[in-house]
């Protein structure tokens, strides 16, 4: 089997060790590079001892050119404005770009799908099979029950996650305003507080709670009159985002220049 050279960006975050780790289980995957920010305390050391192997004979390093030149794919799951800066050098060397990364704006968005004319781009928000097979429920519960069903989005994550409501709970928003028919942009509440009035009928509303090392908690709350169904998911572990990143990028090789969803590498797209 020909192998795939994966560079993995944010090598010492909490998602970046957990590719490290899965990578090394991947059968036709190997890593070649493993990069950090310019200043970081792990420049030099083995990515391997950081993800907890043996070591790999990755050195850390802040220079990705040399990297990208050799490699297939890279492995993104950073902040968003390194995530801009790698997805313009993704594309000038033409590697299949998983990003991970969440809390993007809506220019970055732009920046990302001018990259992804250029090379193969997989990006999503959740890239865990579960999460992308509830969105899809989660669309045709939202098409099934029509507006007398209020939909709630409630998300928990470990105290360290910097962006909100999740990349997670965006996607079941969007999923949920596809079925409906609905904007979600016009009509999602991400915040209530103090006297907010009675609730809009087509309202998708967002609630956050953050705490401890919740890997991802997310529910969708669909509630009628007198009755109220709740489609949930629970990440027990990072290595189901990682082994999905893994999978995309294996996925991705060969494939035409374009912005590819999880649910495009899974087969879910409705
Ligand atoms: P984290 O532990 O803070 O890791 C982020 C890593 O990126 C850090 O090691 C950071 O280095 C590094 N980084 C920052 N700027 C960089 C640059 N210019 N070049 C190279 N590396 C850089 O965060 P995390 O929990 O792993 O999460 C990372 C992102 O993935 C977040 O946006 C999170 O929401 C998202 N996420 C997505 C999924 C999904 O399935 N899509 C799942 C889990 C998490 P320093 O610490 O040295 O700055």
């Amino acid at each position: 089997m020909a192998e795939t050279a994966f560079v993995v960006v944010g090598a010492g975050g909490r998602m970046g060790r957990t590719l490290v780790r899965v990578l090394a289980e991947t059968p036709g995957a190997r890593l070649i590079g493993a990069i950090e920010p310019e200043g970081s305390a792990v420049l030099g050391a083995d990515a391997g001892v950081l993800a907890g192997l043996p070591p790999l004979g990755v050195a850390v390093t802040d220079d990705p050119l040399p990297l990208f030149a050799k490699a297939q794919a890279v492995l993104d799951f950073t902040v968003p404005a390194a995530t801009i800066a790698f997805a313009e050098l993704a594309a000038q060397a033409r590697l299949v770009h998983v990003i991970g990364t969440t809390g993007l704006s809506a220019s970055d968005e732009e920046k990302i799908a001018a990259a992804a004319r250029h090379a193969v781009v997989v990006k999503s928000g959740n890239m865990s099979l579960g999460v992308n097979l509830l969105a899809g429920l989660i669309r045709q519960a939202a098409k099934a029950l029509d507006s007398g069903f209020d939909i709630e989005i409630l998300e928990m994550h470990h105290r360290h996650k910097v962006d909100a409501p999740s990349g997670t709970a965006l996607l079941f928003g969007r999923a949920a305003a596809e079925g409906r028919g609905v904007d979600l942009e016009a009509m999602s509440v991400r915040v209530r507080d103090g006297h907010t009035g009675p609730r809009p009928a087509e309202a998708i509303g967002f609630a956050t709670l953050r705490g401890g090392s919740v890997v991802g908690d997310h529910s969708v709350v669909l509630a009628g009159e007198g009755e109220t169904i709740t489609l949930s998911h629970h990440a027990a572990d990072r290595a189901i985002f990682a082994r999905g990143a893994v999978k995309a990028a294996l996925w991705g090789q060969g494939k035409k220049p374009g912005l590819y969803a999880m649910a495009d590498v899974l087969g879910l797209s409705a």
